[in-house]
């Protein structure tokens, strides 16, 4: 596995690759790699000959009061998981390549209506970061595919939204959540629990899957099923966001009696670390979205 910092270094591999006839897969990352991670690059290299994966810790997706100055940053680590999963190139940039006009004068991106809600209403400007980044990130490597977890239920929408309004000729594929044996969710944060936290934060899988199991088996009414969940994250010590039950194509609130298409989310923090997960009530009929190119 090749690493590339620069952008020119970038385009000459990925060119290489283009001249050998190959596809090209990207996965985007932040770094600090997990077993979620490894999934989303060997769900990439079943459709590409050539997986780019990056790592950048995007400042402008973080709010003032988050956790930009202690996420976590492993990049010899995260070359040697890249390395063990099939990837082909490591991008590494750093903040001035990836923002060559400071992030403060950047040019940005913006996805309307789906960043209101959940995720969007909580961390003001978080998606506009992500969409910002995701676009710059799309056009320095030009990929046929990119992957991106269903752990970030709310941000793989909000990408889907970004593809088809800008026409990025590229295909969205969209990787099943990857759990620790007791449930949680793989996410770089879960290193900020101790093993005690670590073990209580199950319960908003556990939450979750109530509100799942209650949406699928029973006639009880939606909003007594998210109070109900709501009261038991704080039973379990966490303090929550939100725990609702939306429409999974746009995250809107369902109407009276639906019952189909549905997604369970959840965010809530715990010892201080914001956690989210979701479930989906039916899964996703098409996990790959393809855009007619240049349409
Ligand atoms: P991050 O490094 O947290 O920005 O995540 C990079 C990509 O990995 C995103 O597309 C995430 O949705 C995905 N991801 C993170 N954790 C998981 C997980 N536990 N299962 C599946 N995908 C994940």
């Amino acid at each position: 596995m090749r690493i590339a910092t620069a952008v020119d270094e970038l385009r000459a591999a990925v060119a290489g690759a283009r001249r050998d006839g190959r596809r090209v897969g990207f996965v985007p990352t932040m770094g600090n790699l997990h077993d979620g991670h490894a999934s989303l690059v060997r769900l990439a290299r079943e459709r590409a000959q050539f997986v780019v994966a990056s790592v950048f810790v995007n400042p402008t997706q973080f709010g003032p009061n988050e956790d930009l100055a202690r996420y976590p940053r492993t990049p010899q680590h995260d070359a040697e998981r890249l390395a063990g999963s099939g990837c082909d190139l490591m991008f590494l940039p750093d903040v001035a390549t990836m923002y060559p006009n400071g992030t403060a004068h950047a040019v940005r991106v913006s996805v309307p209506g789906i960043t209101a809600v959940l995720d969007g209403a909580s961390r003001p400007g978080h998606f506009d970061g992500v969409a910002t980044v995701v676009t710059r990130l799309f056009n320095l490597v030009q990929p046929d595919d990119a992957v991106f977890g269903r752990k970030d239920f709310q941000q793989l929408l909000v990408v889907r939204a970004l593809v088809r309004d800008l026409a990025f000729p590229i295909d969205i594929i969209a990787a099943p959540i990857v759990r620790e044996a007791n449930g949680l969710a793989m996410s770089s944060r879960n290193q900020f629990l101790d093993p005690q936290l670590r073990a209580r934060a199950a319960a908003l899988f556990e939450t979750l899957s109530g509100m799942a199991a209650a949406v699928r088996e029973t006639a009880e009414p939606l909003p007594a099923i998210e109070a109900t969940a709501m009261q038991r994250l704080r039973e379990a010590g966490f303090d929550p966001d939100y725990a609702v039950i939306r429409q999974a194509g746009d995250l809107l609130e369902p109407g009276d009696g639906d019952r189909d298409g549905l997604v369970v989310l959840g965010a809530a923090r715990l010892g201080g670390v914001r956690l989210i997960d979701n479930i989906e009530i039916d899964g996703d009929p098409d996990p790959v979205d393809r855009p007619k190119k240049f349409v």
